[in-house]
C-alpha cells in the first residue's frame, strides 16, 4: 500500500504546509486507492475525480503564492450521500431522489470547501439514513473491509469502510441513532456526534429533524477533533444551531489528559445479551483509564431500557413527516405520469416504486403512531419517556463528567443476518440511542478486536451538551495507551484489500 494513504490527516496537512508532499498527489494516491479497492468495498456511490484535483491544485497553488494554509487544508474527505453538495447527484441511498442535483451546499460542505478540503466523492449509506448495515441503500450493500462478508454499519458504513480501507483520510457522517458510532464502532474507527445543535443540519437531507446530527469520521482522535473544529459552529440557516462557542475539542485531544477526571460506567449498558469479547475489550479499556488517572465510578440510568422503543415511535413519527415531500411533482423520481393518471395516482405509484421496505415500515408506523387517538398512547407517551432519558443524564452527569459503555452489543455481523428481522437489525443502536434522544455528545472510539472473531469492538464515551471537549480527552487518552500497547493502529492489523478483482484477473493473464 503506498504509505501516504496510512498517514494521518494531521501529518498529511503538515506535509503539504512544508512542501514535502503536494494536494495533488495526495488526492490521486487516495484516488488511485479507490480505483483499486472500491469495487470490493463499494464505500462510494460517487467520485468526483475532476473537481477533486482541481481542489488539489488551488489549494497548491495558494501555497506555492505563500499564503496560509488552514489546519486541514490540502487533505482529501469523503462525504456521506445524505448533504448536499452542488453538481453531485444527492441520492440518500434512494431511487425515489433518482437524478436529483442539489443547486445548493449543504452548510458543512461549504465549510469543508472554505477551509480547503478536498472532496473526493459521495459515500454509501442506507436508504435515507435507516439502518445498521447499509443493506438498505438502493445502490446495494457497502462491505466491511475487516470482512468483505460482513457489515460495515449504518447507515454511514460508507464514510467509516472509507476510511477503514484507506480510501480517505477523513470522512462526514450523520447521526440519528447511531449512524457515526456504530459503523466506527464495528470498523475500528473513530466516529464523533457532536451535541444536537453543534453542527449545522442546512442542506443535509432530514430523516428525523430533532435527532440528525452530523459528524467527523476519522482514524485517529486528533484528526476527528481538527475536522470537527472546520464544522462545527453557529449557523443561522439551521434554527436549532447553538450559538455559542465551539468546544476546543483540539487542544483536548492533544491533551489526552484524564487525571483525576470522573468516569461513570453505565450499569444499563452492557452484561446479558452483549457479545463476550466486546464486554471483555470494553472492560480492559475502563482499566486503562483507571491506569492512566480517572477515577472509575457505576452510574445506573433505569430509564434507558427503554431508549429503542422510544426512538422507535418517535423517529418513525419524524420520518413520516418529512418524507411526505417526495412526491414525484418537484424533483427526483416520478413514475407512472402517462398524461392520464391523476396526482393521486402518479404520487402512489412513485412512492411505491421509489421507497425501499424499510423506509415504507417507518412511514406506515410514524403515521400511525400520530394518528388521532393513537398519539397521545404513542408519540405522546414516547415524548415523555424522552424527557425521563434526558434527567437520568442529567442525574448521572452531576456524579461524573463523562459516561462510558459498549459502542455496540455485538461486533460487525455477516451481510444478510438480519436484513430480514428488523428488530435484530434495531438492537444494533442500543447503546447509541440515548444520546440521541437527549441531544448530548457521543462519540466511539476503538478499544480492540474480540478474541473470539478478530473484529473491531468500539468504545462509547457521552458526555453533556456543550461538553464535546471532554470526548476528546478520553477518547485520546484512550488511543495513547491502547496504540503503546497494540505497537501501532488497530486499523495497521486490519487485512489488506490487496488488489481489485480486475488486477487478479490482469495478472493471471
Ligand atoms: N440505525 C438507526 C436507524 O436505523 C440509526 C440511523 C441513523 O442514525 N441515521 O434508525
Amino acid at each position: 500500500m503506498n504509505p501516504v494513504l496510512r498517514r494521518t490527516a494531521a501529518d498529511l496537512a503538515a506535509a503539504i504546509r512544508s512542501g514535502e508532499l503536494t494536494s495533488v498527489e495526495v488526492t490521486e494516491a487516495f484516488l488511485a486507492r479507490i480505483e483499486a479497492v472500491d469495487d470490493q468495498v463499494h464505500a462510494f456511490l460517487a467520485v468526483d475525480r475532476d473537481r477533486a484535483l482541481e481542489t488539489a491544485r488551488r489549494v497548491d497553488a495558494k501555497r506555492s503564492a505563500g499564503q496560509a494554509l488552514g489546519p486541514l487544508a490540502g487533505v482529501p474527505i469523503a462525504v456521506k450521500d445524505l448533504l448536499s453538495y452542488e453538481g453531485l447527484p444527492t441520492t440518500a441511498g434512494s431511487r425515489i431522489l433518482e437524478n436529483y442535483r442539489p443547486v445548493y451546499n449543504a452548510t458543512i460542505v461549504q465549510r469543508l470547501i472554505d477551509n480547503d478540503l478536498v472532496i473526493l466523492g459521495k459515500t454509501n449509506l442506507d436508504e435515507f439514513a435507516m439502518g445498521s448495515s447499509t443493506e438498505t441503500s438502493a445502490f446495494g450493500p457497502t462491505h466491511n473491509p475487516w470482512d468483505l462478508e460482513r457489515i460495515p454499519g449504518g447507515s454511514g458504513g460508507g464514510s467509516s469502510a472509507a476510511l477503514a480501507a484507506f480510501e480517505a483520510p477523513l470522512a462526514i457522517g450523520t447521526d440519528t441513532g447511531g449512524s457515526i458510532r456504530q459503523p466506527a464502532s464495528v470498523t475500528g474507527t473513530v466516529g464523533v456526534k457532536p451535541t444536537y445543535g453543534g453542527t449545522s443540519r442546512y442542506g443535509v437531507i432530514a430523516m428525523a429533524s430533532s435527532l440528525d446530527q452530523p459528524g467527523p469520521c476519522a482514524r485517529t482522535v486528533e484528526d476527528a477533533a481538527l475536522l470537527h473544529e472546520v464544522i462545527c459552529g453557529h449557523d443561522p440557516l439551521d434554527s436549532t444551531s447553538i450559538d455559542q462557542p465551539v468546544p476546543p475539542v483540539v487542544e483536548a485531544a492533544r491533551r489526552a489528559d484524564v487525571r483525576g477526571m470522573r468516569i461513570g460506567v453505565v450499569r444499563e449498558l452492557g452484561g446479558e445479551g452483549y457479545a463476550p469479547g466486546v464486554e471483555q475489550r470494553f472492560r480492559e479499556a475502563v482499566e486503562v483509564l483507571r491506569e492512566a488517572g480517572a477515577e472509575i465510578v457505576e452510574v445506573s440510568c433505569p430509564h434507558f431500557v427503554y431508549a429503542l422503543p422510544t426512538y422507535y415511535l418517535i423517529m418513525p413519527a419524524e420520518v413520516s413527516s418529512n418524507l411526505a415531500r417526495y412526491d414525484g411533482m418537484r424533483y427526483g423520481l416520478r413514475s407512472g405520469d402517462d398524461g392520464s393518471a391523476s396526482v393521486e395516482q402518479v404520487m402512489n405509484r412513485t412512492r411505491g416504486e421509489g421507497f425501499g421496505e424499510e423506509a415504507k415500515r417507518r412511514i406506515i408506523l410514524g403515521t400511525y403512531a400520530l394518528s388521532s387517538g393513537y398519539y397521545d398512547a404513542y408519540y405522546g407517551s414516547a415524548q415523555k419517556v424522552r424527557t425521563l432519558i434526558s434527567r437520568d443524564f442529567e442525574a448521572a452527569f452531576a456524579q461524573c463528567e463523562v459516561l462510558v459503555s459498549p459502542a455496540t452489543p455485538t461486533t460487525a455481523f455477516k451481510l444478510g443476518e438480519r436484513i430480514d428481522d428488523p428488530l435484530a437489525m434495531y438492537m444494533a443502536d442500543l447503546c447509541t440511542i440515548p444520546s440521541n434522544l437527549a441531544g448530548n455528545a457521543s462519540a466511539s472510539f476503538p478499544c480492540g478486536l474480540a478474541p473470539e472473531d478478530g473484529l473491531p469492538v468500539g468504545f462509547q464515551v457521552m458526555a453533556p451538551p456543550m461538553a464535546d471537549d471532554r470526548l476528546y480527552r478520553v477518547g485520546a487518552a484512550l488511543e495513547r495507551a491502547l496504540t503503546a500497547r497494540w505497537g501501532g493502529p488497530l486499523l495497521d492489523r486490519a487485512p489488506d484489500l490487496t488488489r481489485s478483482v480486475q488486477a487478479l484477473v490482469d495478472e493471471e493473464k
